[in-house]
């Protein structure tokens, strides 16, 4: 027995168009291959992003082609590839190169729409499925976890999740609100006793660490030890005291 999988796109116009996303063929006399095996599960929703990327993004460029004041045809003046990491497989895309229309005042001459709208070339999904298996395990693990189950290519690499970890971590420091009033009127005021980053609010001007109203707020070691021997814990199932043998060699892939 034989299964196409299909997709129906309709435009805004109602218009349909069939593409095939897979053919799975099976045996029904034997039960072994029953369902889907996890290959064929991510060939298809890799297929299927493709597709949905593409009429997504031909959509898009076809809304931009025309300039929106005086409705005249853009020039283009040359593509390059643009790949955009998706949770469902890297996508390389044909991003176009257009002139501004000279109806209008630019300070540039020419733009890249699809660039532009793509300033992060990875999806947040894959962002924050990274960045969360990241602070459980090390890169090359959570590389691993992420191909196992997802449809990702060779692009995704330890030193890709470090960069998004990395990426994810100075967002969030650049984004500290006060946590007694919330105010985002904050400076950095060096390090408190035990080490860690101080902020004072200018509106309580009360100080506080990024830890001050959490359940780790009064322990004297710093987040990475504490992260450190939970990741132990759950990794050899080590008790308090066992975990302070194991040295400091891991301290640095948290
Ligand atoms: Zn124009
Ligand atoms: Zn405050």
């Amino acid at each position: 027995m034989q299964f196409s999988v299909q997709v129906v796109a309709v435009d805004a116009a109602g218009a349909e168009r069939i593409r095939e996303v897979a053919v799975i063929g099976r045996d029904t006399r034997q039960l072994e291959t029953l369902g889907l095996s996890l290959a064929e599960g991510k060939a298809i929703l890799r297929s299927l992003q493709t597709l949905v990327v593409e009429q997504q993004v031909a959509d898009h460029l076809e809304r931009e082609r025309r300039c929106p004041a005086c409705g005249k045809a853009r020039r283009r003046k040359g593509t390059h590839p643009l790949h955009f990491r998706t949770a469902f497989g890297t996508q390389t895309l044909t991003s176009p190169r257009l002139h501004h229309c000279p109806c209008q005042g630019h300070q540039q001459r020419t733009f890249s729409p699809l660039a532009a709208r793509l300033p992060e070339r990875t999806s947040p999904e894959l962002t924050y499925l990274a960045t969360k298996w990241a602070s459980l395990a090390s890169y090359g693990l959570t590389t691993k976890l992420l191909r196992d189950v997802l449809p990702l290519d060779e692009g995704v690499q330890p030193e890709m999740v470090r960069r998004q970890v990395q990426r994810v971590a100075a967002r969030i420091d650049g984004e500290v609100a006060c946590l007694r009033c919330g105010s985002q009127a904050v400076r950095k005021a060096g390090l408190d006793r035990k080490g860690a980053h101080a902020y004072r609010c200018w509106d309580c001007r009360r100080c506080f660490t990024a830890r001050s109203t959490t359940p780790f707020a009064d322990y004297r070691f710093l987040p990475a030890i504490i992260a450190l021997a939970v990741r132990w814990y759950w990794r050899y199932r080590l008790s308090c005291n066992r975990q302070g043998d194991r040295g400091s060699d891991d301290l640095l892939v948290i």
